[in-house]
């Protein structure tokens, strides 16, 4: 099945046909037309099966085609468990989205605040950050959660064995209620169970 059939636009299926994809993965196929709808979606992916497209290609589609008349603040938070995850997960939204006119920027730790902060001052579309960082950047105000739409939490059970559950209650409550929900682990531990109802209480679809 073609890319264009699952929902994507022109500049999308431009985009990933010069990176020379000509076939959505499985779970590309599964999740590119729940996502579009809006549902939640907890699915179980590994690494290598094509997930991140599988998640940002159809959150670049909504955006592509609503809201128009918004302010500079975040739409799409991506939770990650490391920094080179971060900077992975987010150049691959920069390229899928290089048609259109919206922009990311990574936030990780070890690093100075100083130019994340800047960035997300100038307005940022998309936000691929680890857990800590993004809690240090919002208690510095340094971004704002209230136009947010979706959130993603990427290999969930990475996160849950690096310790990070905290940190992402931490991070929920900040988050406006209404909102997708997508999580995406490796394997389906009774702990990414639980951080799944916590982090969403809307029906789900489960992918396995
Ligand atoms: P991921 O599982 O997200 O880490 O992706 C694994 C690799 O597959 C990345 O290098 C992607 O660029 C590539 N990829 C993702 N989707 C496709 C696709 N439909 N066709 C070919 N390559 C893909």
């Amino acid at each position: 099945m073609p890319f264009a059939k699952l929902g994507l636009s022109s500049p999308l299926v431009q985009a990933i046909t010069e990176l020379g994809y000509t076939t959505p993965t499985p779970i590309q196929e599964q999740a590119i037309p729940v996502i579009l709808s809006g549902k939640d979606l907890v699915a179980t992916a590994q690494t290598g099966t094509g997930k991140t497209a599988a998640f940002v290609l159809p959150l670049l589609e909504r955006f592509s085609t609503a809201g128009e008349l918004r302010g500079k603040r975040i739409r799409a938070l991506i939770l990650v468990p490391t920094r080179e995850l971060a900077v992975q997960v987010e150049a691959s939204v920069a390229q899928y989205a290089r048609h259109l006119p919206l922009t990311s920027m990574a936030a990780y730790g070890g690093v100075d605040t100083a130019p994340q902060k800047e960035r997300l001052i100038e307005g940022v579309d998309i936000l691929v950050a680890t857990p800590g960082r993004l809690l240090d950047l919002a208690h510095q105000r340094a971004v704002h959660f209230d136009e947010l739409e979706a959130m993603v939490l990427d290999e969930a059970d990475r996160m849950v064995d690096m310790g990070f559950v905290d940190d992402i209650h931490k991070i929920l409550v900040r988050l406006p209620e209404k909102r997708q929900n997508l999580l995406f682990t490796a394997t389906m531990t009774n702990e990414v169970r639980a951080l799944a109802s916590d982090f969403s209480n809307s029906k789900k679809t489960e992918l396995a």
